[in-house]
């Protein structure tokens, strides 16, 4: 084939489209080749939800053995700027943490590169044949990738940095690294290697700067504790102007106290790092409760005079659960059948 037969079927694949059938600048036969010969499709869609917000959580199934039918969410979430991709790395979650969602389901393996390429490509598909209602005048493309679906993306590092190189590279969706973030629980010598091979955005679950109680929130943090993931997050190279962002659920009575709010001043370094307070997200049977609106709201201002930035996250897509810490696919084999 000459050289810009491989340039088309990449522009396509980039646009979220995959079928063969449907790459129309393609000769017949060549699509019937392709049709033949190449796996397109790493995952089903199993089902789509739409949120009054705009937010789409969609649930695949995997195709390779031994995980055929398995489960993976990801989730769409268009504001006025932006239109962010928020993709699964696992199905379910080792770490336990006890307020997260993911973390109560059965640990069932680790996703490849082409299922959490394949995430992002299927709804940039979905958004091609199923736009936002431009009443909602929001941000209809994918723009913003995060690595804050299902799973602990540092705990598949492999799959995880093949996918970056396909989300970074020219031939492949080409963005910036600004635009792609990655959220651990604190994996400390997974983040330096991050930091070596794909400094992309960090985020980090910090949830409380007191080792007793983050030993509990974030049990992670016996193994590698607070004064560990300070060195690291100093160490951590950083593009001119950008921040980590320490991710902080506040869970009332539990970690925002005056003694909590303390701690995490002490912990922050306000040159390089700003804080990302998350309104809980409740799911049946979550232990915790979310502190309520105004005090998460007096909590940050309290920060924000202490010289610290401080934003407030915006709970997105709670009424279909695809709100953070609420993904947990449904494992039930029959769903796929109801397709
Ligand atoms: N495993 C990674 C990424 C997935 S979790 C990590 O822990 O960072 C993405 C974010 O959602 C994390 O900050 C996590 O702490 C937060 N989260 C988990 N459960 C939540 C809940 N019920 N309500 C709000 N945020 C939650
Ligand atoms: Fe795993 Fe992250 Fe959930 Fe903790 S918060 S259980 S690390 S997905």
């Amino acid at each position: 084939m000459p050289k810009f037969r491989a340039k088309q079927i990449l522009d396509w694949r980039n646009k979220g489209i995959t079928t063969p059938s449907l790459m129309r600048n393609l000769p017949l036969d060549l699509q019937e080749k392709l049709h033949a010969e190449m796996v397109c499709e790493p995952l089903t869609l199993v089902r789509k939800m739409s949120s009054n917000d705009g937010t789409r959580k969609y649930l695949f199934a995997l195709t390779r053995r031994p995980y055929v039918g398995k489960m993976v969410e990801a989730v769409f979430i268009p504001d006025e700027r932006r239109g962010t991709v928020c993709i699964s790395s696992q199905m379910g979650c080792v770490l336990d943490c006890p307020f997260c969602h993911t973390g109560t389901q059965k640990f069932e393996g680790n996703i490849n590169s082409s299922e959490i390429i394949a995430q992002v490509l299927a709804i940039k598909h979905d958004l091609l044949n199923d736009p936002l209602p431009s009443a909602l005048s929001l941000h209809g493309e994918v723009s913003h990738i995060v690595y804050m679906g299902m799973g602990e993306p540092l705990a598949n590092e492999h799959s995880v940095y093949q996918s970056l190189e396909i989300l970074l590279s020219e031939e492949g969706l080409n963005l910036s690294r600004r635009r792609v973030t990655l959220s651990t629980s604190g994996l400390v010598p997974q983040i330096d290697r991050l930091g070596l091979q794909s400094p992309i955005n960090l985020a980090i679950s910090l949830h409380s700067a007191n080792d007793i109680l983050r030993d509990t929130l974030v049990p992670i943090n016996r193994k590698y504790p607070l004064q560990d993931l300070r060195q690291c997050l100093n160490r951590y190279p950083l593009p001119q102007q950008r921040h980590i962002t320490l991710e902080y659920v506040m869970l009332a009575g539990v970690n925002d106290r005056q003694e909590d709010l303390e701690a995490l001043v002490k912990f922050t370094n306000p040159a390089r790092e700003r804080i990302n307070l998350i309104q809980f997200n409740p799911y049946p049977g979550s232990p915790y409760q979310g502190t309520p609106s105004e005090q998460l709201h007096r909590f940050a201002k309290r920060l924000i005079k202490k010289g610290i930035r401080a934003t407030l996250r915006r709970s997105r897509g709670q009424d279909i659960m695809a709100a953070c810490g609420q993904l947990k696919a449904a494992t039930d084999p029959t769903m796929i059948l109801a397709r």
